[in-house]
């Protein structure tokens, strides 16, 4: 995935206007790959009514995109957590800014995260939904890193599997910008 990374430079009226960033996957490639994965969890999902659980913020563009393919029914939820602040490197601790809504007990729970770096938040989460006894809890992300997770127990349903690098767009930030790009980009080492 690293070999002939394509350059995307950041166009007029964005912050960071004219850096260049390496495409790690194109719009095209998550387009198809959500297909694919839309197509398993469907399947997966056929005789139950899931609760797809979104942690905000930047997993807003995939559960968006990834719900409208479902052949399923369903239901929504969110909730916000935060283990970033506005650097590029996790804090360690995990905060609950927003809880979800629903009564999740004796539901099948769906998680839907945008990226799994160290792990921290997605064991928050699975903790956090296991205390309320749902049925199941599945894990879905679009990204993982898998040099870097630390993790007991297995992710269902993996996007992509990325380098260690800073990425940004479909969702992602860097201190709240750059989120309406369509491709995942990295920066480049020493940029941010
Ligand atoms: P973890 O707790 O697994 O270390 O990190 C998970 C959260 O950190 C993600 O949901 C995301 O909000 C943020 N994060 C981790 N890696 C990246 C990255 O490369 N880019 C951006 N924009 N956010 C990231
Ligand atoms: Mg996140």
């Amino acid at each position: 995935m690293e070999q002939n990374l394509k350059e995307f430079t950041i166009p007029k009226g964005y912050p960071f206007e004219g850096k260049s960033l390496d495409i790690l996957i194109s719009e095209k490639e998550i387009k198809d790959r959500i297909a694919e994965l839309a197509v398993d969890i469907s399947e997966r999902f056929k005789t139950e009514k899931p609760i797809f659980i979104g942690v905000l913020n930047g997993s807003f563009l995939f559960y968006a995109d990834l719900l409208r393919e479902l052949s399923i029914d369903f239901e929504v939820d969110f909730l916000k957590i935060d283990s970033y602040g506005s650097a590029t490197k996790s804090t360690g601790t995990v905060r609950l800014l927003k809880d979800i809504s629903a009564n999740i007990t004796g539901r099948h729970v769906v998680i839907i995260e945008d990226i799994i770096d160290t792990g921290l938040s997605i064991q928050f989460l699975k903790q956090r939904m296991e205390n309320a006894g749902p049925a199941s809890v599945t894990f879905v992300t679009l990204l993982f890193k898998p040099d870097v997770a630390k993790l007991n127990f297995p992710i269902d349903y993996i996007g992509f599997n990325i380098p260690n690098r800073f990425v940004v767009g479909y969702g992602l930030d860097y201190d709240q910008k750059l989120r309406g790009l369509k491709n995942i980009l990295a920066f480049r080492e020493g940029d941010v």
